[in-house]
């Protein structure tokens, strides 16, 4: 086939769309797309399909050649909703003139789309990521269905992020595509990756011409194939900039082009025209894009500042929204979350008012409305919603005194009162403080009760307060049976109260089983911020008996498939189980004697954790998703989390001067022995035994040649002679947590009182990760020449592993009294249980230590009654007892 002959990349909606070489670059309208759009995936959430349309329409009427469709968000059914949309497109003349990419990570989403796609399609995207039998068969699909395809420079090792990885990945795919698929060259796409510059990291400064100059490879080496990519990535680090960004895309697709790039995925309202960009900043970003000087990034960084676009620099912004009327003053202030003037403002506001209260009847509740409305169609974010709290109380705590002489206090009540609490036994509050606050900033008046509350307590309050809903959070599993026996309690008592239930432990399936059937009243598992404020309107609304009833119908029904789901009826008895156990290859097992055996304790200084934290949970607390670092630069929450990063870089930096918090902790190792299948000895120095830990084994049926496994597995047996060795350990950076926490609440600072428990349940774990890199490669000593990075470390990849009691291998939280006795933790280092077996102070975390480099992480699963009643024995304690504490590992 001559290199000359044309063939043409030919789609078509209702109209065709024919790629030639004259063409100029086909922009694809990305705002159907609800990863990249927030309203968009609001509305698809919402079912409002005809507004999602006019979305479409306006990316047709503004330009866009080709539209991007994906759906692909974890809450929505993608199948169901790409069929639709794309339905409906079909009989929209105006939109479907243009072709449609189908755009999605999973291949039944992208099947549905093209099974009812009119014309010829786009699908967005395959790739050799998952091997090449996937790619052949996902692209003879492809083919067969008639549509174009675009192909990311992705394979089993990875995305292509050079050019010779891209040259490498393309020519790979190209050949597999022409020679064994038979794949149409000119339907062939190529999505090249375009990634950041100007980061300030040396290995991106190469991002756009590796890109540019895989794009014009392509071109010439793999005949009729185009090129693609989503271009606002490029400018990532200029966010906040338009003017810098807009010029950058310019920049990009102009070199792009010239080197062959076809089509890409594009806002056409962030990008300027080329030659409108003026000289100086062009030169700027040019030297960038282009890699042309080595202070590129931090010439353009300052050139930056003085081309701040809509954002403008200090001074000159606060003089222009302090030139608006008191209550846009207001508004401004909730929503930016600056309390800088609000004192200023509500004393104008409340001077100019009837009566002090209306200041925050009217003003405040005028700009927390906006907020709410921000919020709730996914424009801010609960960091944000926490800080315009935090403006809201100051400003009420300034009417307060004003409120009451004038003796009107009035009704605070709002929109209604909620009762919060952290049930009995439970410390942890970071979630059920963040749901508190947005719901303050609805206009619920909040009674906190706080944790570890007793049920009597909770009752009393709600009774005394009059409130309207309760609302009940829970960390460990032991709150589970709490929140029932709660629900009985309010049942017994004949309150009329609505219950929500929250927190890391529950879920939809336990409340509709297991407390629902408690309660006469609505009970409803709401475990994100954004929606307990629908769920509490809803509760409370005119509507609410029709509600309450939907609710009850939807628990019931789930209730009755979830009893008559197919279960895992095949459970080997705890004998057979235990005939069937991993059985290590203990002849040859070569033990290594710990360097250091007995327990000691230990104390760190905080800055020696900072390079050991996680930062990904840190951001899920906030409900920020995403992996860090990648989530700094995410399309949607790059933002918020960039911001809430940096206040929490600037608070830990105040907290390890002034040493807020202390890190102890305290670990032992001692000689062990299996006993018994699944119990492990520890001895003394006089050899005589100091504590047994007791631990549970998998029943469930395996696959042939699959063992049933328990901890004790991974320790040599006693009977074969060989002296084996574990440890146990419990950290804590939670002295101070509690202490800051409330000077910020008395201070209304929510924000940073929030912000400081979620530091120090970072530094708990680091603590943990710091501490069991040193037992291997020093205090034990297993693995003296380990040599693995932070994101090694959070990938588990080290050898050995550090079991904490209550999560899925041992589940059974009794064994951390075991611990506490064994180390002398509450002497040593002041950590103690409560009734539920919670660590407290919350920022702690205790666990096992198995050196054996075979022993990994494993889930227990459901256990049955046989079990449990041996394991009573074992322990001493009545089967009542251990039912009670097992009861969410046992089989129903
Ligand atoms: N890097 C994360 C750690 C998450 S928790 C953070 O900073 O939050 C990880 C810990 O949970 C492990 O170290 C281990 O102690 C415990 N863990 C994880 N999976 C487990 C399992 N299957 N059984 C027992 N403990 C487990």
């Amino acid at each position: 086939m001559s290199k000359n002959k044309r063939i043409n990349l030919q789609l078509s909606g209702l109209e065709p769309l024919i790629i030639t070489p004259e063409s100029v670059f086909v922009n694809i309208g990305e705002r159907t797309n609800v990863t990249g759009s927030r309203k968009f995936l609001r509305l698809i959430k919402e079912e409002k399909y005809d507004e999602a349309l006019s979305i479409a329409r306006e990316q047709v009427e503004g330009g866009a050649q080709i539209i991007d469709i994906n759906m692909d968000e974890g809450m929505l059914d993608g199948v169901y909703a790409m069929t639709k949309f794309l339905n409906l497109i079909a009989s929209e003349p105006d939109i479907s003139r243009v072709p449609i990419m189908i755009d999605s990570s999973k291949w039944e989403i992208i099947e549905a789309g093209l099974k009812v796609v009119q014309g010829k399609s786009v699908v967005n995207s395959i790739s050799l990521k998952e091997g090449e039998e996937a790619f052949i068969h996902h692209a003879k699909l492809i083919k067969r269905y008639g549509a174009a395809a675009i192909i990311m420079a992705f394979d089993e090792v990875g995305q292509a992020d050079n050019y010779e990885r891209r040259i490498e990945i393309c020519q790979r795919s190209y050949d597999i595509l022409v020679n064994k698929v038979n794949f149409p060259p000119q339907d062939i796409i190529f999505d090249l990756n375009i990634f950041p510059v100007a980061t300030g990291m040396e290995e991106h400064r190469l991002n756009a011409l590796d890109f540019f100059r895989g794009t014009k490879w392509v071109r010439e080496n793999l005949p009729h194939a185009h090129i693609s990519g989503g271009v606002s990535n490029v400018s990532f680090s200029f966010r906040g900039n338009d003017t810098v960004r807009e010029a950058m895309h310019s920049v990009f697709l102009y070199h792009a082009i010239q080197n062959g790039m076809t089509m890409g995925i594009v806002n056409p309202e962030m990008l300027s025209i080329y030659d409108d960009i003026p000289k100086d900043l062009l030169e700027h970003v040019e030297d960038v894009i282009l890699n042309r000087r080595d202070d590129a990034t931090e010439r353009l960084l300052d050139f930056a500042e003085n081309v701040r676009g809509d954002v403008k620099s200090g001074e000159k912004a606060i003089q222009e929204w302090r030139s608006g009327s008191v209550q846009d003053r207001i508004t401004h202030a909730l929503v930016k979350g600056i309390d800088q003037f609000i004192e200023e403002d509500v004393e104008e506001a409340r001077i100019a008012a009837t009566k002090p209260i209306e200041v925050i009847e009217i003003n405040l509740m005028a700009g927390m409305n906006v907020v709410g409305d921000l919020f709730g169609s996914g424009k801010m974010f609960l960091p944000q919603v926490v800080k315009s709290a935090r403006v809201m109380k100051r400003a009420v705590a300034y009417l307060l005194p004003f409120i009451e002489a004038s003796k009107e206090a009035g009704d605070k009540r709002g929109n209604g009162k909620i009762l919060m609490a952290t049930v009995k036994g439970d410390v942890h509050d970071i979630g059920k403080n963040i749901v508190a606050v947005v719901l303050a900033c609805n206009n619920y008046e909040i009674v906190d009760l706080g944790v570890m509350v007793s049920p009597e307590k909770i009752i009393s309050a709600a009774i005394e307060h009059e409130v309207d809903i309760i609302g009940l959070s829970g960390l460990i599993t032991p709150s589970l049976d709490e929140m029932v026996y709660l629900a009985k309690e309010l049942d017994r008592q004949g309150l009329k109260i609505p219950v929500m239930i929250g927190g890391a432990t529950t879920s939809r399936a336990h409340t509709a089983v297991k407390i629902a059937p408690q309660y006469s009243q609505t009970v409803i598992h709401v475990n994100d911020a954004s929606r307990a404020v629908t769920v509490a309107g809803n509760l409370l609304d005119s509507n609410k008996k029709i509600y309450a009833s939907e609710i009850r119908a939807e628990y019931d029904a789930f209730r009755e498939t979830f009893l008559n789901r197919s279960r895992d009826k095949n459970f080997l008895t705890i004998e057979q189980a235990r005939a069937n156990k991993l059985q290590l290859d203990w002849e040859s097992y070569n033990v290594i004697k710990p360097n250091f055996i007995g327990v000691k304790t230990i104390e760190v200084a905080l800055e020696d954790l900072v390079p050991y934290i996680d930062w990904t949970p840190f951001f899920g607390s906030w409900e920020l998703y995403g992996k860090y670092p990648a989530i700094l630069t995410d399309n949607i929450v790059g933002t918020q989390a960039t911001d809430l990063f940096a206040d929490a870089q600037k608070m830990l930096a105040q907290l390890m001067s002034e040493k807020w918090l202390e890190a102890k902790g305290i670990y032992g190792i001692f000689p062990a022995n299996q006993v018994n299948d699944d119990d492990i000895e520890l001895y003394g120095n006089d050899g005589k035994v100091l504590e047994t830990f007791l631990t549970l084994r998998q029943q469930s049926q395996k696959t042939k040649g699959a063992p049933n496994i328990a901890l004790a597995d991974f320790i040599s047996p006693k009977n074969n002679g060989k002296q084996d060795y574990m440890g146990a350990f419990c950290v804590t950076t939670g002295f101070g947590v509690d202490e800051k926490a409330k000077e910020f609440e008395d201070d209304l600072d929510d924000y940073n009182s929030i912000l400081v428990k979620a530091l120090g349940d970072r530094f708990a774990e680091a603590f943990a990760e710091y501490l069991h890199e040193r037992i291997r490669k020093e205090i034990w000593g297993y693995a003296s020449d380990e040599n693995l990075s932070n994101q090694d470390l959070i990938k588990e990849e080290y050898k050995g592993i550090r079991p904490a009691p209550g999560y899925p291998a041992c589940p059974d939280h009794l064994e951390k009294p075991t611990i506490w006795k064994l180390l002398n933790v509450e002497q040593e280092i002041g950590v103690t249980l409560t009734e539920s077996m919670a660590m407290w102070p919350a920022s702690s975390v205790s666990g096992y230590y198995f050196g054996n480099p075979e022993s990994k992480y494993f889930g227990l699963g459901k256990i049955k009654e046989d079990q449990v009643i041996n394991y009573a024995k074992r322990r001493s304690i009545s089967t009542e007892k251990a039912m009670k504490w097992l009861n969410p590992n046992i089989a129903d």
